[in-house]
């Protein structure tokens, strides 16, 4: 449950912000505010994970600090937000990792995962290790298929499962509580939602991020890094595909489907992260909640690693550096995988979900 105090933080918030309706057409929380009397915990769990941190209305209020009402909407939600993470995780006792340093968690985990990997390689021979492998099944020679595919197969259907589960809570605490059914015209709208970024594109002028003045960048860098992500996925799909249906065993030449997508996603996944996180190093820090800036980085900073030791291994698989690059890439990947659930890619999840429950709301008025 999150905590009380940010609870009633964020009622208090909403009744002002009700009484008030100044930023009514900024974005979709304020509509969604008004077509409440009252504010419950699902409530507004539901309007901080409909809030996209645009800070519009922070920059905008005539109550922010240092008026003594104090109404700082994006940093209240988005301590809200994350304790909702923490409360919806599954299973539930994992839900602490949120509240560790999320740059500590991230990093020491993918060390020790690429760690665990080269002692693997503790049982192979060097000569295998550090020599040139080329042709069909070039990565198999160093690390065995069955090593490569179970472990990570094993720990990538957990964090989806997780997820979703994580998913089905959320929606019973907020969205189904409200009475809200699922509809196939609310879920495409929500999917709208997603793939455009509607909402971090502001009334036209994009976010106040990172600063007072409106700018596009957050929402460049997301869609980067989002395209990135799916780029890649769509690779490693099309990989498998051409692996257990075609018989076709990797490296794939580099004019292939899973090579050409997980190029350009890759490079998705370079640009975005690296654009966040200079926007997140530069922001305004009155409207943010400081404590999530380790989940928010070590998020980025894994992405970044995945995607760059890929490029690297793509790069270099005929070289001798080959089987180093596999075992730390196949590292960064683990880690990313195994820390999904518990951390910030949830948000994917629960902002998809209030966009869901937000297109549903409107659909009904
Ligand atoms: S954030 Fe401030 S200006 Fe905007 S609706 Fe709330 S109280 Fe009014
Ligand atoms: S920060 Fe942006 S998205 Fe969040 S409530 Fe304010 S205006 Fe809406």
């Amino acid at each position: 449950m999150p905590l009380i105090d940010t609870i009633k933080e964020a009622e208090r918030l909403m009744t002002i912000c009700n009484a008030c309706r100044y930023c009514e057409g900024f974005c979709a929380v304020f509509p969604a505010m008004e077509r409440r009397k009252t504010f419950g915990e699902g409530d507004l769990t539901y309007l901080a994970n409909l809030c996209h941190g645009c800070q519009g209305c922070y920059y905008a209020c005539q109550y922010a600090p240092p008026h003594e009402f104090k109404v700082n909407v994006p940093q209240t939600f988005a301590t809200l937000r994350a304790e909702s993470y923490a409360d919806f995780a599954w299973p539930g006792f994992l839900g602490s990792l949120f509240r560790k340093n999320g740059v500590v968690v991230s990093l020491g985990m993918a060390l020790g995962l690429g760690l665990l990997l080269l002692l693997l390689f503790g049982m192979q021979d060097l000569s295998i290790i550090f020599g040139s492998h080329t042709g069909e099944g070039a990565f198999y020679r160093v690390i065995p298929y069955a090593a490569m595919v179970w472990p990570f197969g094993l720990v990538f259907a957990f964090a989806l499962f997780s997820m979703i589960m994580g998913g089905v809570i959320y929606w019973r605490s907020t969205a189904a509580k409200s009475g809200v059914r699922l509809s196939v015209g609310a879920i495409l709208g929500g999917v709208r939602d997603v793939l455009t970024l509607k909402n971090l594109g502001g009334a036209g002028g994009g976010c106040n991020y990172p600063d007072e003045s409106f700018s596009g960048k957050r929402r460049l860098f997301h869609h980067f890094t989002f395209y990135g992500f799916m780029l890649c996925f769509a690779a490693t799909s099309f990989a498998t595909i051409y692996d257990h249906w075609f018989g076709w065993i990797a490296p794939y030449s580099f004019t292939s489907l899973p090579v050409l997508l997980g190029t350009v996603g890759g490079i998705g996944l370079l640009v975005g992260p690296v654009g966040l996180m200079k926007l997140k190093l530069d922001a305004d820090p009155a409207p943010r909640d400081r404590d999530l800036m380790g989940m928010d980085v070590a998020f980025l900073m894994l992405l970044f690693l995945v995607s760059f030791t890929g490029l690297a291994l793509m790069l270099l698989r005929e070289t001798s550096a080959m089987g180093t690059l596999l075992a730390v890439h196949l590292g960064f990947v683990l880690a990313l995988f195994a820390t999904l659930p518990y951390g910030k890619m949830v948000h994917g999840v629960y902002r998809f979900l209030a966009l869901v429950q937000d297109a549903a709301e409107r659909k009904v008025e």
